[in-house]
């Protein structure tokens, strides 16, 4: 028997401790430029790795890490994810996902009520549940239209390219919330796309204005798991939407690739993009063929966590945006775009000639940079609930001073 395919404890545990491991690279492993005829054996291909995989890798939650929507996922999320790598179940077919499903459905179930929603399925990415929403509102609504702001995530035109759709996009405020008023008065055939945290600025799209197309979606990809905490009202409206996405593995500490599309009406909305197949014992909803069990390392963190322990981990997030808000907003040589609203603090120095020399100068993994109106400035996500605020608060004093 080939003992490759078996659980290998002693392998497993080597992967741990080099998991733990402080790498020097002082003699990173050169990359065969072709593929090898002979392979060096698993242990050898673990060894060879880790110092390039591990030991250079962006860690998301250091201290000072604040750049990104990634977040640090936590340790039960790997585990369960090596549980699903060994049993590599398909939930294209029962037979080969017979509690793997059934886990999709129930974290499903769980989360959607928290949107309005009554349903719908994971993709592995809002790129994907974007798609899938856009999708269902061509076949459910007759939509020939997409018109979303500006502001809205690419995945958005993408989406409306691959479909066929035209796409139109409307203006926002300097923040980058979609301007009510230039909400076109005939929607009879358009797919309004609301942005629940734009990914640039964190700005709540009005999500008053659902339901007056078509068909409503709001992409809640980054800032949709705040249902679930103590600031849920900041998107109230989006239980009048049509659809719902949400990234789980952004505010929900999800491993990649682990996102939610969540469906008002999931009946009819599947039944629209489902297609049977001769070897299909079920038929197959969405974008996707087969796909793996996503769920469980969600479900697992939810049920681990409970919706008080996710709610506590994302206000801690919230609160971190707002200290490092509250600095900037007190520093007369820095301006603040805006209040955060979603957990990101975009910022930069009041005299524009210096963002170059404060680039260079601020720590590591804490910023990234968006540029507003031909402007460019400093964007921090609180997507690390482990961030050192003060620390980060400092690092960005001695920059500028
Ligand atoms: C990140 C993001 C997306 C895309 O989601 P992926 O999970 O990266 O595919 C869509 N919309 C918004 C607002 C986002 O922030």
């Amino acid at each position: 028997m080939d003992g490759e395919f078996l659980n290998n404890r002693q392998g497993l545990l080597r992967a741990i401790d080099l998991l733990e491991s402080v790498f020097h690279d002082g003699n990173p492993f050169q990359m065969p430029a072709q593929l090898p005829e002979t392979g060096i054996g698993s242990d050898a291909a673990l060894d060879a790795l880790a110092p390039s995989i591990l030991g250079s890798a962006a860690r998301l939650g250091a201290p000072l890490s604040f750049a990104h929507m990634d977040p640090p996922t936590p340790w039960i999320t790997w585990a369960t994810t090596l549980w699903n790598a060994s049993l590599n179940q398909n939930l294209l077919h029962p037979a080969t996902a017979p509690v793997a499903r059934g886990i999709e459905e129930l974290a499903v179930a769980w989360l959607a009520p928290f949107f309005g929603m009554t349903g719908g399925h994971m993709t592995p990415g809002s790129t994907l549940a974007n798609l899938t929403a856009l999708w269902a509102a061509r076949e459910c609504a007759g939509v020939q239209e997409v018109v979303a702001s500006e502001c809205s995530h690419l995945s958005v035109a993408k989406a409306a390219h691959i479909l066929g759709l035209r796409y139109r996009a409307l203006p926002t405020d300097h923040c980058g919330a979609l301007v009510a008023d230039s909400l076109p008065s005939d929607l009879k055939r358009a797919a309004v796309v609301l942005t629940a945290g734009t990914t640039a600025t964190g700005a709540i799209d009005p999500l008053d204005l659902s339901g007056r197309a078509a068909w409503t979606h709001v992409d809640a990809a980054w800032a949709g798991p705040l249902r679930l905490c103590a600031h849920a009202d900041r998107l109230s409206g989006i239980e009048r939407a049509n659809s719902v996405s949400s990234s789980a593995h952004k505010w929900l500490f999800q491993p990649k690739e682990s996102a939610l599309i969540f469906f008002r009406d999931t009946a009819t909305a599947h039944a629209a993009i489902s297609f049977g197949g001769a070897y299909l014992a079920v038929p197959n909803v969405g974008v996707l063929g087969s796909h793996g069990a996503t769920a469980v390392p969600l479900l697992a963190t939810l049920l681990a966590w409970g919706r008080a322990g996710i709610a506590a981990r994302i206000e801690r997030c919230v609160s971190l945006a707002d200290r490092l808000a509250e600095f900037v907003d007190s520093d007369s040589r820095l301006r603040l775009l805006a209040q955060p609203r979603t957990g990101i603090v975009v910022w930069r120095p009041r005299d524009s000639g210096k963002f170059d020399r404060l680039s260079r100068k601020l720590p590591t993994g804490a910023t990234s940079i968006t540029t507003i109106a031909g402007e460019r400035w400093f964007r921090m996500v609180a997507a690390n609930p482990n961030a050192d605020i003060d620390l980060l608060i400092g690092g960005i004093q001695k920059a500028i001073d």
